[in-house]
């Protein structure tokens, strides 16, 4: 790793370290575009996954194991032209006449021509009643983490998509039994995934159910949720509360204005080469507006953007 330099001067800056993050480093070392890449950490979103069973080239690979072979990657190319600093979060992204400034958590400020946002998202909260209170005591949001504090209890995920019974399949290793709430009438989650943890005995899945409180006294006791369908309140006793209702894009550090956004904050991007609305600034990933969100696409669309940003950079 090269010495803390403060406000350097890069022909690119990479923001974030998931699968997108490091795809594109590894294309712009090749390319030898003097770039930093700026990361709190590195693998991304599915690094808490148990299993993956859909990165090409591994008929199975724990999320742990990814992450470090895309650390090892990105880091076999640094050097005084590829700076990573890690553990730092981009707290400021701003345009000061053709160049972009890159403020981070450690005060520095670096400047480059071009930027490519890779910094994904991250999971959105529950916002009901008890939510806050009992978040680190029986309410979380990762099953992998938390999961073997839950061994021989009852618990609940809430939430019907991909993440939901992902989560779902691994508490089943554990818990006494485990209840997946999905608020509408039916699952989001892929149907052989939904089919497949449903079937476990310890399983249990409700549609239509509108989550209402978490209460307990030091821990969770239970949540309480109206069914839509009947109106009935409805109560469940359970130690654990995983909550997997979707993300939100990680763009809050972007100055106002300086890009066009969706109505979720997700960039808006030319799906074709990852440009966004301002000129000199790509984005690619679980940050943009791609309507799929897998670690291939991530990778993919980061690596278009690098070939784009490219050409604009040295042409
Ligand atoms: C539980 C779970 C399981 C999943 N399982 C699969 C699967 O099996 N297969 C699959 O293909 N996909 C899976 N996904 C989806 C996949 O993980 C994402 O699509 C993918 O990680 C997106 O990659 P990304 O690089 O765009 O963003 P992310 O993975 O979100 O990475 C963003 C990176 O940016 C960093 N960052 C964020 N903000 C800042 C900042 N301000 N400053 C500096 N760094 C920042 C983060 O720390 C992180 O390193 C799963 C997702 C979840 C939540």
């Amino acid at each position: 790793m090269t010495e803390e330099k403060k406000n350097e001067n890069f022909e690119l800056i990479i923001i974030g370290g998931g699968p997108g993050g490091v795809a594109a480093g590894v294309y712009a070392a090749r390319k030898k575009l003097k770039t930093l890449l700026v990361t709190k950490d590195f693998g991304g979103q599915s690094v808490v996954s148990d299993t993956i069973e859909n990165w090409i080239g591994e008929i199975e690979i724990k999320g742990k194991v990814l992450q470090e072979k895309l650390e090892k990657h990105i880091k076999h190319y640094a050097s005084d032209d590829f700076v990573i600093k890690e553990y730092q979060e981009v707290t400021e992204l701003k345009k000061d006449g053709e160049e972009f400034v890159v403020k981070t958590s450690f005060g520095s400020e670096y400047r480059a021509k071009a930027v490519l946002i890779t910094s994904g998202a991250k999971r959105r909260k529950l916002a009901v009643k008890g939510a806050d209170i009992f978040e680190h005591k029986g309410l979380t949001y990762c099953a992998s983490c938390d999961g073997p504090l839950f061994t021989d209890k009852d618990v609940v995920v809430i939430g019907g998509g991909n993440s939901g019974f992902e989560s779902a399949s691994q508490l089943l290793a554990y818990a006494k039994s485990v209840t997946l709430l999905q608020r509408g009438p039916k699952y989001n989650a892929e149907p052989t995934m939904v089919e497949n943890v449903l079937a476990n005995p310890k399983m249990t899945g409700i549609l239509n159910a509108d989550i209402s409180e978490v209460y307990g006294s030091d821990f969770v006791e239970g949540i309480k949720y109206k069914d839509m369908e009947g109106g009935e309140e409805k109560d469940l006793k359970v130690s654990g509360a995983f909550v997997e209702i979707g993300a939100i894009p990680a763009t809050g550090f972007i100055e106002e204005g300086l890009v066009e956004k969706d109505n979720f904050g997700q960039i808006k991007i030319d799906h074709r080469n990852g440009r966004t609305s301002q000129k000199g600034l790509w984005a690619a990933g679980d940050c943009s507006d791609s309507i799929f969100k897998q670690n291939a696409i991530a990778m993919g669309d980061a690596v278009k953007a690098i070939e784009d940003l490219y050409s604009f950079l040295r042409s």
